[in-house]
């Protein structure tokens, strides 16, 4: 009967839709549980209204009338979180062997059109903003445009476009030639920043996807660094650096770099100069981690890379657990798709647990994937917590992650922007 009205009132409504749009009523969460990621109370019983792409209020039920037209949805149960957030995506990596193989003739259009069915998938795992530390062919900035005109669905995107690869170094092919010295990087970062890109990527150690360099080695130099960070920051833009390396780093921090992304070596010390210059670390933990060793099955991964994989594992882990015991300001990343399967959930919630197993307290990781993130980002005003004004982004979960973060295997319901993208018990109708 219900959609039966609404195919009837939609037939209606049709001439006037092409010239007018559509004056949606306000939507109305009712009955959840709201955590707050600051670490105040939860909000119990609460009502949420979002008018558009935003929450426009929010309170107790006996503060928040509810407008008699509103569109009622009931999370009585569930716990509310904000959107959840991973920067470190590359939506159309493609990874040593089999995988290669498959792809390895893949058109601009394929390309585009793989990346897309990624990022739909995203917003099904609760990731409703992604930073892409780099991808190809400036896909990232045409995918991004096309999900903020509505024509694609899929996460807010932050993106860097091309990686700066430097002759030699990660992601470099042998005998070619990239960016090299700082007037090439501080031209290539600009070029990157006129595409669209908000973030620069740089590649200052060897890594565990390429043969280019040790993972510890600092292949990048100071001079190097320190141009591609002018430059972007006279953009307005913020700078990522790949790095596994100690000595890398500590150039990097000292260079004014925004993060470090995987940090597979960091020592102790450097992590402390990160956390003294406010520096962020992306861990990228689940990619070298055990519970991932059937994904890199999966997709066929060649033994060098198996093998360069554990190698590393061990050592990672000892710098995401001294990171967080030196207190370094973590955004979650996973390098894996978000919504990569892992261990019986997703990569994000994977890359969550393990924080907690790390050392976090369970809202520690909950704020690494939203609050914290957003301050990264250096958008906390529209994301990464729910509150009147911002993004109406929002998770349901069976269960308080605050308490037990591993509640997050349990999201039923994503929200992005006021538009329902998974609604696993029907609540919105
Ligand atoms: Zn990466």
């Amino acid at each position: 009967m219900k959609t039966s009205m609404k195919i009837l009132g939609a037939l209606v409504l049709l001439p006037t839709l092409l010239f007018t749009p559509l004056a949606t009523a306000v939507t109305a969460m009712v009955g959840g549980t709201v955590v707050n990621v600051d670490g105040g109370a939860a909000l119990d019983d609460a009502v949420i209204l979002i008018d558009g792409e935003r929450i426009t209020a929010m309170g107790s039920r006996a503060d928040v009338s509810i407008p008699a037209d509103a569109q009622l949805i009931d999370v009585s149960g569930k716990w509310l979180i904000p959107g959840l957030m991973n920067m470190h995506v590359h939506p159309g990596l493609i990874l040593p062997g089999k995988m290669a193989n498959e792809l390895a003739n893949e058109t601009d259009p394929a390309l585009a059109l793989r990346m897309a069915a990624a990022a739909r998938g995203m917003l099904t795992a609760g990731v409703t903003t992604i930073r892409i530390p780099g991808d190809d062919r400036h896909a990232d900035l045409a995918l991004d445009r096309s999900i903020r005109k509505g024509e694609s669905d899929g996460p807010r995107i932050f993106s860097a476009g091309e990686s700066l690869i430097i002759t030699g170094g990660h992601g470099s092919k042998p005998g070619v030639v990239y960016a090299d010295g700082p007037d090439e990087l501080v031209k290539a970062a600009r070029q990157q920043i006129s595409l669209g890109a908000s973030w620069v990527k740089i590649l200052i150690s060897g890594g565990i996807a390429t043969d280019g360099g040790d993972i510890a080695e600092a292949l990048m130099t100071p001079e190097e660094i320190n141009a591609v960070v002018d430059a972007a920051h006279r953009y307005g833009a913020k700078v990522a650096a790949h790095s596994g390396s100690s000595i890398a780093t500590t150039v990097a921090v000292d260079a004014g770099v925004d993060s470090i992304e995987h940090g597979y070596t960091l020592d102790k010390k450097v992590l402390q100069k990160m956390k003294r210059a406010g520096t962020w670390l992306v861990p990228t933990i689940v990619v070298s981690q055990p519970a991932t060793a059937p994904f890199f099955e999966r997709i066929g991964s060649p033994q060098w890379y198996l093998d360069r994989r554990d190698s590393v594992g061990k050592q990672h882990w000892e710098a995401l657990r001294t990171a967080v015991d030196v207190g370094v300001n973590i955004a979650l990343g996973t390098d894996q798709l978000p919504q990569e399967p892992n261990d019986g959930t997703t990569a994000t919630v994977r890359e969550a647990e393990y924080y907690v197993e790390a050392g976090m307290t369970p809202l520690q990781a909950l704020r690494s994937a939203t609050v914290q993130t957003a301050k990264m980002l250096g958008a906390e005003d529209s994301i990464g917590s729910l509150e009147v004004g911002k993004y109406a982004d929002i998770v349901a979960v069976g269960a308080d992650p605050s308490a037990d973060i591993s509640a997050l295997r349990s999201i039923s319901f994503v929200m992005k922007g006021g538009k329902v993208y998974r609604d696993d018990e029907d609540l919105a109708n």
